[in-house]
């Protein structure tokens, strides 16, 4: 009997719904090709929501995506919208009572390079020749964004601003096991960042992965200092596989991952909450200044989808396939414009035309 999934599908705006037709498209092949069916409920949000339904995220889309066993977002914002209050904007509007009302703990971004965009990449070819695929697993609900006591207090010069950086056991066990899960499912390997010479909440954390670690003995698992981590991405970024963090760390390092590949339009993300449920979207925004034309590449939503697949649904077959399809019509020579280097043996497409490349490499690679 075939399986059966919910997908809230949240385009939102910009070329978000353009790279959203693209990616269910490649969601009708995987049911053809897999026994599952993706059963989709459309929902507004961002700027799209605010203009029809009067806020970036209505109760009605809440209720959607609390139906089902996963988000697949789009994007949101654009400058019709800039100039609302800060809380209302459809990015702040949507994206973080998101992430509250799910409990979306655990952020994953994946920084790939394939082969053939290395010369993407603002690295020297010989650093990176063959490619680099890291996954950086981000802690998103805890540490020096969120703790207490914070704030500026005292008077002239003797006020003093203070961040409170702290973990606890559960909360590093938590995302520990989403990184270690995360490896089995890739090349096995953990780097875990930290501060240890420096921070009481690095001490504790290197132990708690170390504790955690011995319930996955297959994963290989070392441990980096951020600062280290941060030189290391940029002298040899092939070194790595799944990359640990604690959240202002990863939130530093992930940009840089993101950054070393050189094309925001190929880069997919996922926010996990504890269970299967998770909110899946690319890495850019909502790209309004090309936006409409087809010229937006849907490699970033196709991939997020993939990752939908992989974590919420643990259809592991079926996202290696779309990914091998991805990596396949970008062997082939086609690109869209934001990848397009102008070498002989590139070919410029649309948005369409990339999603249709994609759709057909997946056909083949299942026959
Ligand atoms: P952006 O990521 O939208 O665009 C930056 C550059 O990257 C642009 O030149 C754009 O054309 C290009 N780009 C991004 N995705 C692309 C794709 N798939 N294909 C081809 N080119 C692509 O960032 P921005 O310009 O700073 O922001 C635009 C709007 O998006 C703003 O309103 C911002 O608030 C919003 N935004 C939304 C999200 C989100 O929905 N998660 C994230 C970031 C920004």
């Amino acid at each position: 009997m075939s399986k059966n999934f919910k997908v809230a599908v949240l385009s939102g705006d910009g070329i978000g719904p353009e790279v959203m037709a693209e990616a269910l498209r490649v969601l009708d092949a995987v049911e053809s090709q897999f026994e599952v069916g993706f059963e989709r409920t459309f929902a507004n949000v961002g700027g799209i929501a605010i203009d029809k339904e009067g806020k970036a995220l209505p109760q009605g889309t809440i209720d959607t995506c609390k139906a089902a066993d996963a988000i697949l977002f789009g994007s949101v914002g654009g400058p019709k919208w800039e100039n609302l209050p800060p809380d209302e904007q459809p990015e702040r509007g949507a994206l973080l009572p998101l992430r509250k009302i799910f409990g979306l703990y655990a952020n994953l971004r994946p920084a790939i390079i394939f082969p053939a965009l290395t010369g993407a990449s603002s690295l020297k070819e010989a650093v990176i020749s063959g490619g680099f695929n890291i996954l950086v697993v981000r802690e998103l609900t805890g540490g020096i964004y969120f703790s207490q006591p914070k704030g500026v207090e005292g008077e002239g010069r003797e006020r003093v601003g203070i961040d409170t950086m702290r973990y606890s056991v559960s909360e590093i066990e938590r995302i520990c096991h989403v990184a270690f899960k995360a490896a089995q499912k890739r090349d096995g390997r953990v780097v875990s960042i930290d501060k240890a010479n420096v921070l009481s909440t690095s001490v504790l954390w290197r132990e708690v992965v170390e504790t955690v670690a011995a319930e996955y003995p297959e994963i290989k698992l070392s441990h980096m200092y951020v600062d280290n981590a941060a030189m290391q991405l940029v002298r040899n970024p092939k070194q790595f596989d799944v990359i640990l963090c604690e959240n202002m760390f990863g939130d530093i390092l992930s940009d840089e991952a993101a950054m070393l590949t050189g094309s925001l339009g190929m880069l997919p993300s996922a926010s996990l909450a504890e269970g299967s449920f998770g909110m899946y979207e690319p890495s850019g925004g909502s790209a309004p200044d090309i936006a409409g034309q087809g010229l937006a590449n849907p490699i970033a939503q196709i991939l997020s989808a993939s990752m939908m697949l992989r974590y919420s649904f643990a259809m592991v077959e079926a996202a290696d396939a779309i990914d091998a399809a991805v990596e396949s019509v970008l062997n082939q020579g086609l690109r869209t414009g934001d990848i397009y280097q102008g070498k002989a043996d590139e070919q410029k497409v649309s948005t369409r035309e990339m999603g249709d490349a994609i759709v057909a490499a997946l056909g083949k690679g299942k026959a």
